[in-house]
């Protein structure tokens, strides 16, 4: 019998039907399933690589805390090593693996349970210790088996759908995108970094499900259908046949609005509207061109950090140098790294931060991190003598730290200079505005930058305080909310009177919902990723601006966000209901 799930939200559109894979928090639950005969040989290695990687871990603890605390409390953590050696757990467990042929969470779960069971029978303290370990090490265990699982994602060698209760930007950024057909997690945003990426990659995503991770079993077949919103689990040969015509169906759809790749970016009054695409890696230069963009409005440099090294000077510049060269003369703007927040790439325990969004974030980080800032600075300058690039600051929130950073672009041009290495000497140099600060002192900030580009995805989490990647707070998380709408339009006015370019490339430009807003507060250049530019287009060419004028007014005069989200809607569904599939 086949079941459906309705309950996610669309991260990245598209439908795919595979089997599933599925990796489990240990916050819940542990996945239980019989595996077949050629399968008990890969349990029985995963159960062994998590138990080294576990054995690792304490070690390194034990050694953290003889060096900072003291010898005899690091001998706590004997007791946790002799707890991976007793045979009561690890043998017992591999010979019911091989016996039972049920998969290792499983396995360990009930072992485990049986020994805690016959060990709380026993009044002793010491028992009592030991019960305490035996628990800490099987969450550690069902810790490592799942990350080992996780790290599968990488060199998969089937095609698989991924069920997972989330998955971070980097884990997307270096899935196997032939064989990763889609995901599906429990928890997640559509403004997160992982639905960003998704997008990107084109793998269709659902977020937000709750409790997918525990409807759905390794190997089951599934439908994700990321246009309508449904998994379905085991579904029959009917509904595949269905799905596939569906798919079908929705290719012809893309293809249809491809037509307006070509056509100018003009309003029906003849107001052109500037379309930029927005890339995390420079693999995307292509379908960013190809859907007719005219340069790039955002490339999400952070993501050439993913990985164990950082890059060097010589194959960062080559990356950007590529996509420069691919534009030609037209702009592609670079944003320096914008690590921290949901985006950790970078391999060092002194980067964690406990509150990530508010600390040593984007910008923070660059000016605190030099040498990795510089590095960056000159590859991005020698590539400027090779396109039309331009570069742009995260996270800036006070004057202060933009001029601090335009500081070192002009160090690093005159030790260029006097290397005699090539760069564009008049590098316009611009900031995100993303934090309500920097929008505040917009008119201060305007007269030391070339251009302002607005990020509504951290605007909005710092504007409603709504972490943008929680799910439990999401429902505020709107960037309709009167407050953001204000500040738009006080942006776009002050950049108007410092007659400072400005652009917008929060996920907020590229949803075609909100077109005839952003036309209507004023902006003019609109950059997105490449998912819904040719709906965007098809839009920006049907309205005149006087009707996206009338509708910002009408909007600004509601009181709720449900009323200037009804008000949107109702505009969308008459004008353009034919653009949603
Ligand atoms: C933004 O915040 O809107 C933005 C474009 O940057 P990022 O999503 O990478 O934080
Ligand atoms: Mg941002």
């Amino acid at each position: 019998m086949s079941r459906t799930i309705k309950n996610g939200k669309i991260a990245s559109p598209g439908i795919k039907i595979g089997k599933a894979f599925v990796l489990k928090g240990t916050d819940i639950v542990t996945a239980r399933y019989k595996v077949l005969d050629d399968q008990v040989e890969f349990e029985i290695e995963r159960f062994k690589l998590a138990i080294e990687k576990t054995q690792k871990d304490i070690i390194e603890i034990q050694k953290q805390t003889a060096k900072s605390l003291s010898k005899d409390l690091a001998n706590i953590f004997t007791s946790h090593l002799m707890v991976l050696e007793d045979p009561l757990i690890i043998d017992k467990t591999i010979e019911t693996i091989q016996k039972d042929k049920k998969n290792v969470e499983w396995v360990l779960d009930d072992i485990t349970q049986d020994l805690i069971t016959n060990l709380s029978s026993i009044e002793d303290n010491y028992i009592r210790e030991r019960i305490i370990d035996i628990t800490d090490i099987h969450k550690k265990i069902i810790s490592n088996l799942q990350n080992i699982k996780k790290q599968c994602l990488s060199n998969l060698t089937e095609e698989i759908i991924i069920f997972a209760p989330d998955i971070t930007p980097s884990e997307t950024a270096t899935m196997n995108t032939k064989k990763a057909l889609a995901f599906v997690t429990d928890h997640g945003n559509k403004t997160s970094h992982t639905a960003i990426m998704a997008r990107a990659l084109k793998i269709p995503a659902i977020v937000s499900t709750k409790n997918c991770t525990t409807l759905v079993m390794d190997d089951d077949i599934v439908i994700v259908d990321a246009i309508r919103g449904n998994i379905i689990i085991n579904p029959s040969e009917e509904e595949i046949q269905q799905y596939k015509k569906y798919k079908q169906d929705y290719l012809q759809f893309e293809n249809e609005l491809a037509k307006v790749t070509d056509l100018p970016s003009l309003t029906l009054d003849s107001i052109e509207i500037f379309i930029y695409g927005n890339i995390e890696i420079p693999e995307e230069k292509k379908a960013i061109k190809e859907h007719g963009a005219q340069g790039i409005g955002l490339f999400r440099s952070e993501f050439l950090f993913i990985g164990n090294q950082l890059p060097s000077e010589q194959r960062q510049f080559q990356e950007y140098k590529k996509v420069a060269k691919h534009f030609e003369d037209m702009p592609v703007t670079i944003r320096t790294i914008d690590v921290g927040g949901d985006k950790v790439f970078i391999n060092d325990k002194s980067y964690k931060e406990s509150n990530p969004f508010l600390g040593s974030r984007a910008i923070r980080f660059s000016l605190k991190h030099l040498d990795i800032f510089k590095t960056q600075i000159r590859a991005i300058l020698r590539a400027s003598h090779f396109g039309n690039i331009k570069i742009m600051f995260p996270m800036i929130t006070t004057v202060e730290e933009f001029i601090e950073a335009k500081s070192y672009v002009e160090k690093i041009k005159e030790e260029l200079k006097s290397e005699n290495i090539s760069y564009d000497e008049n590098i316009e140099i611009g900031l995100m505005i993303e934090v309500p600060s920097a929008l505040i002192q917009a008119d201060i900030i305007a007269k030391h930058a070339d251009f302002f580009s607005v990020g509504t995805n951290d605007l909005v989490q710092y504007l409603l305080a709504v972490d943008r990647i929680s799910d439990t707070v999401a429902h505020l998380y709107n960037p309709l909310n009167i407050t953001v709408l204000r500040m738009l339009k006080q942006l776009v006015e002050t950049s108007n009177k410092h007659s400072i370019p400005l652009s917008i490339c929060g996920e907020m430009a590229g949803e075609p919902q909100y077109t005839m807003i952003l036309l209507g507060l004023g902006f003019r250049n609109l950059s997105m990723g490449p998912t819904y530019m040719h709906q965007v287009k098809k839009i920006i060419r049907s309205v005149d601006l006087i009707e996206c004028e009338t509708l910002v007014e009408d909007l600004l005069l509601s009181e709720t966000t449900n009323e200037i989200e009804e008000k949107t809607r109702q505009v969308f569904k008459k004008k353009f209901a034919e653009l949603y599939y």
